[in-house]
């Protein structure tokens, strides 16, 4: 017997209408690009939204068409996502950090006709342009009054173009399994690949991401995406935020510390997403500058581990709560956030300090384990670590043209790359990237959990931990160390630190300081760079 309940397609269209139907009014701030702060509601993002969907079908754009985005998070940004959905066509967000000739590969190969760009990368834009041949027309997300002079072909400004539209236009509608979004992953190692979001699993991922041990989303939220939302599917917080009718605060352009804290005060921000990197910046203002944060109530970190003296301080000194939380673009991309269950609840000090240094454990939605390279499972007992595989209906079962075929097996599971131990109690751990950790003597050593607490040493700015050939383990650890500006630790201090929070042959066998460490365009330390850089190095001990 089948169920009698009704078909409803699970549509991100539905998502923008029920937040201006229920929510008309909530706002949604935004710094502009040009300078002032903008303020909008879920009615008019909805309202405009359907302008560029009427445009886009009137311009011959529609079904599957690939729709880049180059731009800061912005309600214009947001608008372009829901018009793009909304006429069946595929927002596909570009990472302006990554090299030129790797954006022109990655627009050919997703064949993008269509561009919205924000007026930042408008010089970059127009270098890359006729590289790609599929691009028809340019829109730069600004008004008449901004809009520079340019080439580009069809270029023009978006707030020119919206008056060509009333908005009378209804969603289209299709399958729920229809491609709603695309962003590529930028692998270490060979071409980027793409990965396609569908429908349904951007909607069911925004209903995953908003409950209680994930996000923590509701209505009375005002919430703070600073993770752009070119990276990883903005950790899905365009859908999740209007989907609970949380007011939404986006920052533009600007993340440094000082514009981070304005808008967090000022805009009474009680909930906030980004990578560790700005979490360091805006401490360090706050160092300097004091100040507090009296309404913040939750600190969403991911992306790369968080280290512990940020979870301390956001806790213990400012009195916000840090949910550390993982993910990858392929999980659309929340895995697991650390929410304290019951068995843990009892823990203070260093104890619990600990259990939030974890990844946590995955929301209904993520299924997970840790495996030997044999596929055997390993146990949760906190500390055999392993190949982290997961499933789930919002997790890649492929990649565009079939790329990386390899990463999925036959039951579905996708191979993440990541090295990790699950605990008794399901907190997982990630301790290297699969390619990253280090192999000694047959066993292996977590570099991220050697970096961690590296940078706990007061004198330490940045950490990286690298394997370099040793004659008879095969492989030691090096660590590399970026100085606290004004500060000069020795080897010796740094050693000594280490000491006694690691096991003993966990123990760098040197010590280097060097001015910076390589990132990778999502700010992520770029140990192939590293390895290079530190080819010919003999440690002291080979
Ligand atoms: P991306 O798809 O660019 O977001 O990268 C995903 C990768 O980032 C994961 O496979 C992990 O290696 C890493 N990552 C994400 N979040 C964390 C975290 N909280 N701790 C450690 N690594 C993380």
């Amino acid at each position: 017997m089948r169920g009698l309940m009704q078909d409803w397609p699970l549509l991100c269209s539905k998502v923008i209408d029920h937040a201006a139907n229920e929510h008309p009014l909530r706002e949604v701030v935004s710094r502009s690009v040009e300078g002032p702060m903008h303020r909008t509601n879920y009615r008019e993002v909805r309202q405009r939204a359907l302008k560029i969907a009427q445009l886009l079908e009137r311009e011959g754009y529609g079904l599957g068409d690939r729709i880049a985005t180059m731009a800061w998070n912005t309600w214009r940004h947001l608008e372009c996502w829901y018009g793009i959905m909304g006429v069946g066509a595929i927002y596909h967000t570009l990472n302006p950090r990554l090299f030129p000739e790797q954006l022109a590969w990655i627009m050919n190969d997703a064949e993008d006709k269509l561009l919205f760009v924000d007026l930042t990368f408008l010089p970059l834009i127009e270098a890359l342009a006729p590289k790609v041949a599929s691009l028809k027309k340019v829109i730069v997300l600004t008004d008449a009054e901004h809009m520079p002079e340019t080439k580009l072909p069809g270029a023009v400004a978006y707030e020119e173009w919206l008056k060509g539209a009333d908005g009378d236009f209804v969603w289209k509608e299709f399958d729920e399994n229809t491609a709603a979004g695309m962003c590529y992953t930028s692998g270490t190692t060979g071409n980027p690949k793409g990965v396609v979001y569908s429908h349904r699993s951007n909607v069911l991922h925004s209903m995953i991401a908003q409950a209680p041990d994930a996000m923590n989303i509701s209505s009375s939220s005002r919430m703070l995406p600073i993770v752009p939302l070119f990276h990883a599917n903005g950790w899905g917080i365009a859908l999740t935020t209007p989907m609970t009718g949380a007011t939404l605060v986006m920052p533009g352009p600007k993340m440094d510390g000082a514009s981070v804290y304005q808008l967090l005060t000022e805009e009474r921000v009680t909930c906030t997403a980004a990578v560790p990197t700005v979490w360091l910046m805006l401490l360090q203002h706050l160092e300097a500058h004091g100040g507090e944060l009296p309404d913040l109530e939750r600190v969403i970190i991911g992306g790369s581990a968080c280290p512990r003296r940020v979870i301390d301080a956001f806790q213990n000194r400012y009195g916000a709560q840090v949910v550390h939380a993982w993910g990858m673009t392929e999980m659309s991309p929340l895995g697991t956030l650390c929410a304290i269950k019951p068995e843990y609840a009892d823990l203070t000090g260093d104890e619990l300090l600990a259990v939030e240094e974890t990844q946590g454990f995955p929301p209904f939605g993520v299924e997970m384990k840790v495996t030997d390279d044999e596929n055997r499972t390993l146990p949760r007992d906190g500390k055999t670590f392993g190949r982290l595989k997961v499933r789930g209906p919002a997790v890649a079962k492929a990649y565009y043209k079939d790329q990386g075929a390899e990463l999925f097996d036959d039951e579905r599971w996708f191979d993440t790359g990541d090295v990790a131990h699950i605990d008794p109690h399901g907190y997982m751990k990630i301790t290297d990237r699969a390619k990253d950790v280090i192999k000694s003597g047959g066993e292996w050593i977590s570099s991220i959990e050697i970096e961690n607490i590296a940078v706990g040493h007061p004198d330490v700015a940045e950490a990286a931990v690298i394997g370099l050939s040793h004659p008879k383990w095969d492989e030691r650890p090096l660590l590399v160390c970026v100085r606290r500006e004004g500060r000069d630790p020795t080897k010796e201090d740094v050693l000594g630190y280490l000491d006694g929070k690691i096991a003993k042959w966990w123990m760098p066998d040197d010590v280097v300081f060097v001015d910076e460490i390589p990132h990778t365009a999502a700010g992520k330390i770029r140990k192939t760079a590293l390895r290079d850089e530190f080819r010919g190095y003999v440690l002291p001990t080979a």
